[in-house]
Formats: structure tokens, sequence, C-alpha cells
């Protein structure tokens, strides 16, 4: 099922989850249990990264496929333009549609590990609208693709970053999911400039429930989402005890859910990092 369809078909928030393809088969032993795992919590759908330079897109398109006939739920792949010809999307493009998915996150992606920035394939895209324009001229699938409210990282403004974003949506895209925030007042601001840009597609809010400090520390400062000073300082005195970050990251992105949710969103994306625990916490005790 197309995921737009579902935002339009229902009044009720929908719920989904993120994972990234394990390196090895142990990984992918345990994400198969995660999986299960969240499975009872019904999730709209669970969506697949495409990693860097594209160094999983078998994996990714693996997982994608099971997660729709194994494991029986919606997935959508994310595919992005780094290192790849237009040729070469479009190969991949027909791989996805070939296994009945039916949505893909368009994106431009992050460049490889080894290199700063990010380098426009020669016979490739240099912008994810691109991409997105690729699709939806010769696809039937459908679009999301990525969203910034503390804008993303390489943009000179807020203005200038929600022009790109408006580029992407005029170019088909569906939905927008965020990036990880932690202050849902930046979400909203985001939320008034999407209007006022006229942006009138979904936009799902992504959470990361914090289970590690220097990872978070690690995540935030990569993808350019700003960790407040009160996180910072409250996971200070307890970065020792994992246990201790782990109940501060999961009330905490619970205090952010509700509130994302009592104004009315429409849905919650969950990066989930491979495993079930805060995200079912989240869940048990507060949303279902
Ligand atoms: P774009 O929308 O193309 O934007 C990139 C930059 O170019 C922005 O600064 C934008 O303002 C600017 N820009 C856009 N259009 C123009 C234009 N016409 N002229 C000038 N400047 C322009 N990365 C991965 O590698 N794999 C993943 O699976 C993955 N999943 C993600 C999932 C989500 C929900 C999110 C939020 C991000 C994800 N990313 C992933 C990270 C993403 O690839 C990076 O943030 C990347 O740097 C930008 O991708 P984009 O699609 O937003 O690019």
């Amino acid at each position: 099922m197309k995921i737009i369809d579902l935002l339009n078909q229902t009044t009720d928030p929908i719920f989904s989850f993120e994972f990234f393809p394990p390196k090895d088969e142990e990984g992918m032993k345990n994400l198969y249990q995660t999986i299960r795992d969240l499975k009872k919590l019904e999730p709209s759908y669970l969506s697949v990264t495409y990693g860097a330079g594209g160094s999983t897109r078998d994996k990714t398109l693996e997982l994608v496929g099971k997660i729709k006939k194994e494991i029986g739920l919606e997935p959508m792949s994310h595919l992005t333009c780094v290192g790849s010809s237009i040729q070469y999307i479009r190969e991949i493009l027909k791989k996805i549609e070939g296994d009945n998915i039916q949505n893909i996150l368009a994106l431009r992606g992050d460049p490889p590990k080894d290199e700063e920035n990010f380098v426009k394939h020669a016979e490739g895209f240099g912008y994810a609208y691109e991409l997105v324009r690729e699709i939806k001229q010769n696809f039937d699938f459908c679009i999301g693709v990525a969203g910034y409210p503390e804008k993303h990282p390489e943009s000179r403004s807020f203005e200038e970053d929600i022009e790109h974003l408006k580029l992407k949506v005029d170019s088909g895209a569906d939905f927008i999911v965020t990036q990880l925030f932690f202050n849902n007042d930046a979400f909203f601001e985001f939320l008034e400039r999407a209007e006022k840009a006229g942006i009138h597609v979904p936009i799902i809010p992504g959470i990361m429930p914090i289970t590690n400090f220097s990872q978070i520390k690690r995540f935030t400062e990569m993808c350019g989402a700003h960790l407040p000073e009160k996180i910072v300082n409250d996971l200070e005195k307890i970065k020792d005890n994992s246990g201790e970050v782990q109940k501060y990251g999961t009330d905490y992105a619970i205090q952010q859910c509700k509130e994302l949710l009592d104004n009315g969103v429409k849905g919650i994306h969950f990066y989930t990092l491979n495993k079930s625990k805060a995200t079912m916490e989240i869940f048990k005790d507060y949303i279902t």
C-alpha cells in the first residue's frame, strides 16, 4: 500500500520505524528479532536506509523485500543519488518496482565515510528534487522526501532550505519525513514556514530516543541537529550509567511524542537504530 493513501484514509496518527541494513548475518538475525518485537505495535510501515555512497544497496533491497513478503508489513526503501548514474538509478528503481515495493524515500544522500562533501556523479543527479522528478515521471511510487526542522547543514538560511523543500514537493513528493530533533518548537516553526511556503503535503516528525550519550553527540554533530544544553548537562551527570541514560532518553522521547500528538501531527517516524526496547517502552506506557 502507498503510504500517502494510508495518510489520506486515516485521521489517526501513523507510526513508522526506521532500520539500517546490518553488516553481518548476526546483525541481520538480531534485526529480524527487533522487527518481530516491533510488529506487535502494528506499525504503518518500516523504512530501510540506503548506506552512504550506496554501500548497502543489495542489503537494503533484500531487507525491504523480506519485510514485504516474509514479515507482511509495508516497507519504504530509501534511495540516494550518491555515486550513481541516472541509468543505474533507473535500474534500481525497476528492481524495487519488480519486488512490488510501493514507497521510496528519495534522497540526495550523504557522502561516503572518507569524503567530506557530496560530489555529483558525472551522469547523475545533484539534488534530491531531480531524483523525485525522475521517479514521478517514469514510475508509480509513493515518494517521501527529507525535511529539516533546524535546516539542512549546507543551507545558508531557513528560507533557502524551505524553498528547496518546496522544489521537492513541486517535483512530485507525496510526504515529508523530518530529520531527528529534540526541540519541538523548532518543528512547529518548521511547519509554519512550510505552510507559508505553500507546502501542503503531510509532514511526519522523526524522533530518535536517546540510548547512549556519546552516540547521540556524534549523530547530532553529523546530521546538524541541535542537542539542547539541558539534555547535554543532564546526560553528563549520568553518562556512565547506561540504564539511567536509556530511561532519560525514553522519558524525553515520550514527552516529545505526547506534545507532538497533542498538536495534531499526522504520525511519528522512529529512528530505532535497529533496537526495539526504547520504542516499545514509548508505546507501552503512553501512545497505545
Ligand atoms: P536535498 O534535498 O537535495 O538537499 C541537499 C542540500 O542541497 C540542502 O542544503 C538543500 O537546501 C540544497 N539544495 C536542494 N536543492 C537545491 C537547488 N536546486 N539549488 C541549490 N541548493 C539546493 N542519507 C543516506 O545516505 N541514506 C539514507 O538512507 C538516509 N535516510 C534519511 C532519512 C531521513 C528521514 C532524513 C531526514 C535524512 C536521511 N539521510 C540519508 C540523510 C540525507 O541524505 C542527508 O541529509 C543529505 O545531506 C541531504 O539529502 P536530501 O535528500 O535532503 O538532499
